[in-house]
């Protein structure tokens, strides 16, 4: 699968800034981009005559809008906007779409395909949907594009932590096709869903079914909720970026783990890390930050890290063969300011 390199078109945000004339202007990104940030602070500076101040820190999604007193306008690449936060400043986004020959890819794997498909995407690869699905027909599929919740920008898309598109069309189909990099994604609506996902991956060359992955999750999962159901003493995680604060479900979670005979204390972090854990000396802690933290690093903290509905599987509160991923849905995070 050939890629073609991506474009980053700054002509939208030269005009903002020259609009709001804003002179001074914050520019955020993925780790991903970051080694084209100075470049498009150098053009962004000699188009407009303003000064650029990158955000240095990690930025993993439109949930995490970095702000800082004196930026007038923020320029957030590489993300759509999530349509329930509404910036505390003014913010363009810039998408980065990004091709790849998805014809050839889907021709070649046609013995792999059900005759019911669900398409998602990264933003990255929302625009490649109508072609998949032109070419999907033409192999004789039924496909399916759901519209996911005011989280997600457009229909098809799936973040990390909210795949209500794919939820959306679930009776409709057999499989999930997901075009995109990594297992991050393509594992939550494996996770979400319980259908096989095809992951069509234009970095990698490949085209994946991504179960043996999610069975990995899975016992890593359990692993983690078998080790905190003796646990005693809880720590309540709440992230500070808008769009992952979740503090009536950190409520929640502390209200039910007290009710549980444990103790549990709230922490409030903006990165959480798994070494800010350790001077609480808590022996478990459940996460309303990003899902995707206690699911992916998890095995890396000293503790057991679960998610919200992972907690209430250890407490008792859940039936064990009910797991269920943690998602971030419109309306979680109110006041969500960025
Ligand atoms: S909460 Fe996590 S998965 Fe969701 S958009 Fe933010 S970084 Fe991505």
């Amino acid at each position: 699968m050939m890629v073609i390199p991506m474009d980053v078109r700054l002509d939208k945000a030269i005009d903002e800034i020259r609009v709001r004339q804003a002179s001074t202007v914050g520019l955020q990104m993925p780790e991903g981009l970051k080694v084209r940030a100075r470049s498009m602070a150098a053009e962004l500076e000699e188009a407009t005559g303003c000064q650029v101040i990158i955000m240095g820190d990690p930025c993993y999604g439109a949930c995490d809008l970095r702000t800082f007193d004196g930026v007038e306008l923020l320029v957030h690449v590489g993300h759509a906007p999530m349509p329930d936060i509404v910036p505390k400043m003014p913010t363009i986004f810039l998408e980065v779409p990004m091709d790849f020959d998805i014809v050839q890819g889907l021709e070649d794997n046609g013995s792999r395909l059900s005759s019911r498909v669900g398409l998602v995407a990264t933003v990255q690869h929302l625009h490649l949907l109508p072609i998949a699905v032109k070419t999907l027909e033409s192999m004789g599929r039924h496909v399916r594009i759901g519209k996911g919740d005011a989280r997600t920008a457009a229909p098809g898309q799936v973040l990390g932590c909210n795949i209500t598109s794919a939820l959306a069309v679930k009776d409709d189909v057999e499989q999930y096709i997901f075009l995109g990099s990594g297992y991050f994604h393509p594992l939550a609506v494996s996770l979400g869903t319980d259908l096989p996902v095809l992951a069509m991956d234009p970095y990698r060359g490949a085209v994946k079914d991504i179960g043996d992955e999610k069975e990995k999750i899975v016992r890593q999962r359990y692993a983690a909720i078998a080790k905190a159901q003796n646990a005693d003493d809880w720590l309540v995680l709440i992230c500070d970026k808008p769009g992952q604060r979740r503090l009536s479900a950190a409520y929640r979670c502390r209200d039910m783990i007290r009710l549980s005979c444990r103790k549990a204390d709230i922490v409030l972090m903006n990165e959480i890390r798994a070494e800010a854990l350790l001077p609480y000396r808590a022996q478990a802690a459940v996460s309303t930050a990003c899902p995707r933290l206690a699911i992916d690093d998890g095995p890396h903290y000293p503790i057991p890290l679960l998610t919200p509905w992972e907690m209430e599987m250890a407490l008792g509160l859940r039936d064990m063969s009910d797991y269920r991923l943690d998602q971030i849905l419109e309306g979680d995070t109110p006041g969500n300011v960025g």
